[in-house]
This record gives structure tokens, C-alpha cells and sequence, in this order.
């Protein structure tokens, strides 16, 4: 097990720790922000990274925003950064779906519960969709729906969808539910963008994309694949566009099971985990899964200059 060190204020170590990587994957929310609220100093640490020659990428859960969103955010925030720099679980998973799934021609629809940037990410990759924010869906099922849902009926149950994506959705109801449910059961490869339980917002924690995978596990009695941190889909495909060395490439996040375990998987030569977002000191040095070291904030690798 790692013994994680914790380097805030101590600058040899700070030091130390920076010069053995050339590429910092950066968790966005609980690292850079939360929500709308940027941490202070993350321009000047992300700058300072930047200015000793670091190459920075943005990995983050959200599937509801595009990467053309997050940079868009990014923006609105000071930081500057190109879609390239950006890894999005919507992405991950659009891509894994294209360019992965060798899906026969007539299996090639996704059925997406998820938000808008899914579907985004879906159109650039030429990927066809029904589902997701089309208002069709936001509705009660009706005793008609059951009889056609049992039948087979092609008005709900498309027969060329060969994918169920299911990343959060801010409208996530039984019909939507009911849906992926018989597409899985009818053969459609059941994909998640992430599987983060929870969310947080406003100081507190709300249901996660996970949790609108958790009632389809329970039905179906099968694990997704997902696609978003820690799966290595994802770690493969930024891998793929830096060509990074993995021992020179250190993954920062503030959540163990999703941050700090897809650096480890990865075999990174480093994580770092910050106590500003989910998971607390106690997970960090006793957990079951450990960053190599830990800092309270992002910004106090500053105090290595
Ligand atoms: N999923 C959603 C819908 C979110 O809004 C967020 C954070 O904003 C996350 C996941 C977690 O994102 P990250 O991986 O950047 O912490
Ligand atoms: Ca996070």
C-alpha cells in the first residue's frame, strides 16, 4: 500500500514532486472549481505549470457538457485551453462507440438518457441518436406504452438501436427507465459515461450518473461498460492524442475512486489528491485506494516557486 505524502508548504518536497513529470491530468470539478465557483489560485498554478514546460489536460466525469462546452467554461473562467486539451466522459464515450464498437450496420442507433453534451459529442462523430433531451421522453408511461413495449411495437422500441448510453440526465424518469431496460434485453450494448454515485453542488451531494445506471444494473443484473475516469478507455485515448510517457504523467484529482484509481490503473508515475472536493483526508492516507501524495489545495503547488 502507499503511504501518501502530504506536500503542502513544504517546498523541496513540492519541488521534488513536480520535476518528476512532464503531463498533469487535471480532475476539473473539486480540483479547478466547484460548480461555478473557481478555487483561488488556479490560474496561477495552471500558468505556472504551463510556464515550466508542463503539458496540462482537462479529464472530467461530465457528461452534460461537450468538450466545445468545457472550453467555453474554461474560458469564462481565465483559464485558457483548446478542445484538444480536454477529455470529456461524453467524449469517451462517443468515441469508444465510433471507433471501438464494431456494430453490425443495421445496430447502429444509441439510445441515450443523458443531456446535451452526449448528444454533441455523438453528431461529431457521426453517431445517429434518439432519445436524450428530445422532449418526447419526458413524459409518464401510459397503459398503451406497456402493450407496446411488450409487443415489440417499432413507434417506441426502435429496431435499429444497437447502444444504450446512459450518462445524467436532469429528466430521468420510469419511461426512460422502462426503454433502456428492453433495448439491453433485446441485445443493445449497455454503455455509461461514468460511474460517479453522486454530484455535488451548493455545499451538499446530488444523485450522479451513476445513479441512473444503479436501477438498470439492479433490473438487468449486468454492469455497464464506462467509459469516464477510472475506465482506460479513456486513459487509451488520451494516451492516444499526447503520446505521453506514463511514468512522467501524473493524474490530479480530488475523488479516490474515480481520480486516484484511474491513475493508479493506469500505471501513471504519479496521483495527487486535493482535499477540495469529495473524498477527505482519512480516505486519502487509510483508504483502499491511495494517492501517492496528497496537497489541501491545488494551489499550494505555488509554493514550489
Ligand atoms: N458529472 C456531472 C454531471 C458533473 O456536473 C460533474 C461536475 O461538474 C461531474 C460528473 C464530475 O466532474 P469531474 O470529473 O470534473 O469532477
Ligand atoms: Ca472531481
Amino acid at each position: 500500500q502507499i503511504t501518501p505524502r502530504y506536500l503542502s508548504g513544504d517546498k523541496p518536497a513540492l519541488r521534488e514532486f513536480l520535476d518528476k513529470f512532464d503531463v498533469f491530468l487535471f480532475d476539473c470539478d473539486g480540483v479547478l472549481w466547484s460548480g461555478d465557483h473557481l478555487f483561488p489560485g488556479t490560474v496561477e498554478t495552471l500558468e505556472l505549470l504551463r510556464k515550466n514546460g508542463k503539458q496540462v489536460v482537462f479529464v472530467t466525469n461530465n457528461s452534460t457538457k461537450s468538450r466545445a462546452d468545457y472550453r467555453k467554461k474554461l474560458e469564462g473562467l481565465g483559464i485558457p485551453s483548446t478542445v484538444e486539451e480536454i477529455f470529456s466522459s461524453s467524449y469517451s464515450a462517443s468515441i469508444y462507440i465510433s471507433r471501438i464498437l464494431q456494430l453490425p450496420e443495421n445496430k447502429r442507433k444509441v439510445y441515450v438518457i443523458g443531456e446535451t453534451g452526449i448528444e454533441q459529442e455523438l453528431q461529431s462523430e457521426n453517431v445517429q441518436y434518439i432519445g436524450g433531451t428530445d422532449p418526447a421522453y419526458r413524459r409518464d408511461v401510459t397503459p398503451e406504452d406497456y402493450k407496446k413495449i411488450a409487443a415489440g411495437d417499432e413507434s417506441l422500441l426502435d429496431p435499429e438501436v444497437g447502444v444504450v448510453l446512459v450518462g445524467l440526465d436532469f429528466h430521468f424518469n420510469y419511461l426512460k427507465m422502462a426503454l433502456a431496460y428492453h433495448y439491453v434485453k433485446r441485445g443493445a450494448v449497455f454503455l455509461a459515461t461514468n460511474i460517479d454515485s453522486t454530484l455535488p453542488n451548493s455545499g451538499t451531494l446530488f444523485p450522479g450518473a451513476g445513479s441512473m445506471s444503479a436501477p438498470l444494473i439492479m433490473m438487468l443484473n449486468q454492469e455497464p461498460v464506462a467509459l469516464g475516469k477510472p475506465s482506460q478507455a479513456m486513459m487509451d485515448s488520451v494516451e492516444g492524442k499526447f503520446k505521453f510517457d506514463r511514468s512522467r504523467t501524473c493524474m490530479v484529482g480530488d475523488r479516490v475512486n474515480t481520480d486516484i484509481r484511474f491513475g493508479l490503473e493506469g500505471k501513471l508515475g504519479g496521483t495527487l489528491g486535493v482535499l477540495t472536493g469529495v473524498s477527505s483526508k482519512e480516505e486519502f492516507v487509510s483508504g483502499d485506494v491511495r494517492p501517492h501524495a496528497y496537497l489541501d489545495k491545488l494551489s499550494d503547488l505555488l509554493d514550489s516557486e
